[in-house]
């Protein structure tokens, strides 16, 4: 043996720890080779690996604090809590006093429902805060309307919230669908999903406007107004969600919708049974009477000629990536 076994134990924690030099390294493992005492203290070195208990306690630390933030958050939601009690109280009590029993006390309640249901939701849920907060805050405010339309002795409630739904199901929906656990279920179907819950709110929305307002023809006038604009928005999202294609799902969307602004007029009127005529295209004249049909030919033909360009520019690209 070249060293003594004195000095490669001295080499062995640098060894272990990859630091020495080449030399070093090659004498090391030359001593190995021939002592196995020398090799059994490295095996040992090796196996006493502290990044096991480093990662534990790193994992324990961020366990920690994570408790600590969510406690923090859950005295701030009760202190909130507490504070919103005073109105309440307070309101409870007035409205009491002034003899005529509890009325708009029920206002005053809903109404901090709905505050809390932003404010204090996301403090104290511990997880799905986002989900969670929008579900109460759509919960509280059709509780509110449902309070004011019976304080009120109002006939419009089924109305007013289906129109709610609808309108916050618009802007909201697209976030619900990309919140924990409803995305993983949902996986390739988010868009679908939100398109459909859209469109039941939609048709549930015009059942309840027409059985408020009770007019006469409301169901055809509303679904041959509808159903061509809810058709479009089916066309446009299938188009968008699954034409791979950026050019020419591009190409597709300007064509159709060139087609529609050209023809929803008549589509609506012939679905209402009414023969209208098509639009005219009068190059020269700008008058009034002329320049809505100037207008749909304009909007077709530019669709048409930019959309067809951007489709074969596509079908081009393609060919030579082949
Ligand atoms: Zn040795």
């Amino acid at each position: 043996m070249k060293y003594s076994c004195e000095i490669i134990k001295d080499l062995i924690p640098l060894y272990t720890d990859e630091v020495c030099s080449a030399e070093s390294r090659s004498a090391v493992e030359a001593h190995f080779a021939e002592c196995p005492s020398c090799r059994g203290l490295y095996e040992k070195m090796k196996s006493d690996d502290i990044t096991p208990v480093l990662e534990s306690d790193a994992a324990e630390a961020v366990a920690y604090h994570e408790k600590r933030v969510r406690r923090r958050g859950f005295t701030v939601g009760a202190v909130i809590a507490a504070i919103f009690m005073i109105p309440i109280l307070v309101c409870l009590i007035v409205d009491l006093a002034s003899g005529s029993g509890l009325s708009w006390f029920f206002i005053v309640l809903a109404s901090l429902l709905l505050a809390a249901s932003v404010i204090i939701v996301p403090l104290m849920v511990p997880k799905h805060k986002l989900l969670i907060s929008l579900t109460a805050s759509a919960a509280s405010l059709i509780i509110l309307l449902g309070v004011i339309a019976l304080y009120s002795g109002s006939d419009w409630f089924f109305m007013v919230a289906s129109c709610v739904l609808f309108g916050s199901a618009l802007v909201f929906l697209p976030i619900v669908v990309n919140c924990e656990p409803i995305k993983t279920a949902l996986r390739g179907r988010k868009s679908l999903a939100v398109f459909f819950c859209d469109t039941v709110l939609f048709c549930i929305m015009a059942v309840c406007i027409g059985l408020y307002v009770e007019h006469p023809g409301y169901g055809a006038t509303m679904a041959a107004i509808s159903a061509p604009f809810i058709s479009l928005a089916w066309a446009l999202m299938l188009i968008i969600r699954y034409v791979r294609s950026g050019a020419a799902k591009t190409g597709i969307c300007l064509i159709i919708s060139g087609a529609f602004i050209f023809s929803v007029n008549n589509a609506v009127n012939s679905l209402l049974g009414y023969d209208i005529p098509w639009p005219v295209l009068r190059p020269f004249d700008w008058s009034y009477a002329a320049i809505d049909g100037n207008i749909k030919w304009v909007c077709l033909l530019a669709c048409l000629s930019v959309g067809g360009i951007l489709i074969v520019i596509n079908a081009f690209s393609k060919g030579r990536k082949k």
